[in-house]
């Protein structure tokens, strides 16, 4: 970037098509993140929205170039999601490697540098993964962002915080990998889904954080099949679940049925006895530790 506080890209390449003007109201609440699944400059991304339906505010380059092709006012079409794409800032990503997917260092750095000044910039805060910043699996099925969701997360978000610390006075950070200390908010692995359980998985996956499955009733937005599923009904529904069934590329009905659970099973490694008992509750908290589902 020429300017991190002021969020001037290294390069502005502005799509005139493929994305909305203004944000329709909404504010900037959250940064979603993406990877090309290819190893794609700016010019190259620019190309591929002249007639792909899509585009992102900005590109990571693999050399760590950042251009900027929708302006941060405007609605970019990434996450697949409308509601979602009004109020987020989306940032691709170039992959060095395609199998397995990988981003580079400069990538890496440059990208959760971006994101450090967006958080700042919008006053989201340090940058947490499910809390401001967000995978776009999170919000439709697919594989995006790859290893940034899964093997080079840790890494990414730690240099976030470290830059956003920077950013907002603090020390410099460090270039040293370090091993990451044990959450203090770690969860006993007992078994028991209460609460504690639930607030966790529900603050990994992004959703709603009340401590109760079945506490986030949403409409069921089914209106064909008139049953108790309909919203005629008041519909109803887990917002965590419907999470977990999306990552899961389950029907999305948001309920804690036997499908789900073999599904949640498979995931975890555990056997797919369909019942949500202590060895599923036990895996899902061991994992959720982690950070991750
Ligand atoms: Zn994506």
């Amino acid at each position: 970037m020429k300017n991190w506080e002021t969020l001037e890209a290294d390069e502005v390449r502005l799509l005139s098509k493929h994305f909305t003007k203004g944000r329709s109201g909404a504010k900037v609440s959250r940064i979603v993140l993406h990877h090309n699944a290819g190893n794609l400059s700016i010019e190259g991304c620019w190309n591929v929205w002249q007639t792909r339906e899509a585009s992102a505010h900005y590109q990571v380059q693999s050399d760590g170039r950042i251009g900027q092709l929708v302006w941060d006012g405007d609605t970019a079409w990434h996450a697949g999601n409308w509601a979602i794409n009004m109020g987020s800032i989306g940032i691709e990503h170039a992959d060095i490697s395609s199998s397995p997917w990988r981003i580079s260092d400069e990538c890496l750095d440059n990208g959760a540098h971006l994101v450090a000044a967006l958080c700042k910039h919008y006053g989201l805060g340090r940058p947490a993964w499910g809390v401001n910043v967000f995978p776009h699996s999170q919000f439709t099925s697919t594989t995006c962002p790859a290893s940034i969701a899964s093997d080079q997360r840790e890494a990414y978000m730690r240099r976030a915080g470290e830059w956003f610390d920077t950013m907002n006075g603090g020390a410099a950070p460090s270039a040293q990998v370090q091993q990451s200390a044990p959450a203090s908010n770690a969860l006993v692995v007992d078994g028991n889904c209460g609460p504690a359980t639930v607030s966790k998985w529900q603050q990994v996956m992004g959703t709603t954080v009340d401590g109760v499955i079945s506490g986030q009733v949403v409409p069921s937005g089914n209106y064909a099949r008139p049953n108790l599923f309909s919203v005629s009904y008041g519909g109803f529904g887990s917002q965590l679940i419907r999470a977990v069934q999306a990552r899961l590329g389950l029907e999305q009905d948001g309920l804690l049925g036997p499908a789900t659970i073999r599904a949640i099973q498979a995931h975890l490694g555990v056997a797919q006895d369909a019942s949500f008992g202590p060895a599923t509750v036990s895996a899902l908290q061991t994992r959720v530790n982690e950070n991750r589902f």
